[in-house]
């Protein structure tokens, strides 16, 4: 399966609300598998669809030697919250300490259509919400207070990688 480049900070589909999938065929499966081997190729611990160029509700994870996806998800957060470093292979090279909920109970589909629920905590809960985020065109450094997402913007301002085509 090809591995696809990732798409940068500064991509406009990384700011567009991705669809949700409605046809779960030949298609979806190689999406899946594309965003799979890009993943693990990368490496990184998630990767969602629009990070290599398709709008569609789609994510994979690889946390804990556990490799999967989710298709069209729907959260339900704790109101407990972690803190810890995010980065994100769109943002290469940056790390903000970021809140999220200590747990996640994330319903949607397999790729043959199947209902699934991913319940997770710590690194898989925050994987889970990042790309979720993904999907919603929302990146990690949208989720930092004023004075981080400054610094953040800078960084990026400054990055190597900031502004090639
Ligand atoms: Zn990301």
């Amino acid at each position: 399966m090809p591995v696809h480049t990732i798409r940068l900070f500064g991509d406009p589909v990384l700011r567009t609300p991705a669809a949700p999938v409605e046809t779960f065929d030949k298609e979806l499966r190689k999406l899946v598998a594309d965003l799979t081997d890009t993943m693990m190729g990368a490496p990184g611990v998630g990767l969602a669809a629009p990070q290599i160029g398709v709008s569609l509700r789609v994510f994979t994870y690889w946390v804990d030697d556990v490799v999967g996806h989710l298709i069209n998800p729907s959260l339900d957060l704790s109101e407990d919250l972690q803190d810890g470093e995010e980065g994100c292979l769109s943002l290469p090279g940056l790390s903000y300490d970021t809140r999220r909920a200590q747990r996640v109970v994330a319903t949607g589909m397999n790729m043959h259509g199947e209902p699934v629920v991913i319940e997770g905590s710590d690194l898989l809960a925050r994987c889970v919400q990042h790309e979720t985020d993904h999907l919603d065109g929302v990146l990690f450094i949208d989720r930092l207070d004023p004075v981080a997402c400054k610094a953040a913007m800078r960084e990026i301002r400054e990055a190597e990688w900031f502004g090639q085509p």
